[in-house]
Formats: structure tokens, sequence, C-alpha cells
């Protein structure tokens, strides 16, 4: 098996490994957690993590969907993106795909850089002496939207009478 994909028994395993190193308890609670979190495609929040738990009748509290999320991301089988200041953003990270985005820093917005030649620089790093466990690119600037609506701005501010009918 190629080393690119994981199964949902593969990460049990390294969730189980990890919980056992670290001599914490093996929850069904937390293995309905990482299922319902590697079911979700993409990027996702608690919200939606208790939603598809919900809709599984496997009730979790907040506390424990918090608590354990946070375990998933020290044993490096979820990704917890610094994308925004309200909404804690996950993804599940078990393979050995790089992730690469470009956010908006005026709107947040988000979208993920699909350049081959990006994924193969990152992934042709390799440091001494540090196991790299994921490769992760987060790119910052300003999206088209914004830009436009900023030219827009100045132009206004430069040429205050430009947008003003008859007077
Ligand atoms: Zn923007």
């Amino acid at each position: 098996m190629s080393e690119n994909v994981y199964t949902q028994e593969g990460v049990a395993v390294r969730f189980k490994n990890y919980l056992m190193a670290n001599g914490l308890r093996q929850t069904k609670e937390r293995f309905a957690i990482l299922k319902a979190a590697y079911e979700l495609p993409g990027t996702f929040t608690i919200e939606d993590l208790q939603q598809l738990l919900a809709e599984q009748r496997f009730h979790v509290s907040t506390a424990t969907l918090y608590s354990t999320t946070q375990l998933l991301v020290q044993a490096n089988l979820l990704l917890r993106h610094p994308f925004s200041s309200s909404t804690t953003i996950f993804e599940h990270i078990a393979d050995d795909k790089p992730r690469c985005y470009q956010i908006c820093s005026n709107c947040h917005r988000i979208t993920r850089i699909k350049s081959k030649e990006v994924a193969t620089n990152i992934n042709s790093y390799h440091p001494r002496r540090f196991h790299v466990t994921h490769r992760v690119l987060y790119v910052f600037g300003t999206c088209p939207k914004c830009l436009s609506a900023f030219r827009k701005n100045l132009k206004q501010i430069n040429n205050p009478h430009t947008d003003e009918t008859a007077r």
C-alpha cells in the first residue's frame, strides 16, 4: 500500500498508539470523533463535526469535541488552520500531500493553490534531524475582489466628484 493513502483503520491505529504512548484513555467518543473528522471532506469546523456526529446519532459534549480535536492535532492527525480569528478550522492530514493556501488578509477568503510546481518544491525540502509529519504553505495577500474594491475607493478619494450626479 502506498504511504500516500490512508484508511480509517490506519488512522485509528495511529491514534491508538498516540493515546497509549501518552497514557491516555481509549474511549469510544475519541474514536467516534476521529472517524467523523476523517469522513468530512476538506476543511471543517467543530460545528461541522458536531453536526455529523449528531446525524450519526452519536452525541458528545462540546468540551469533549474540543479536547479530542486538540489530541488529534497533537497526534498529527488533524491540522488546525490559522485562517480565521473567530472560528477554528481543521483538516485531516494523514496522507503526505502538502497543503497550499492563499489567504486574503482583508476578507479572509481562502483558496487552495493547485500548483504541482509549488507542491513539488515543498516536498523537496528534507530538513536534517527533524522528522517532518506534514507540509503546509500559506501565502497571504489581497484577493481580486478586495483589490478592485480598494482601487475603486482610491479612485473616489482622488476624484471625489466623479460619482456624484447633477449638482
Ligand atoms: Zn479579499
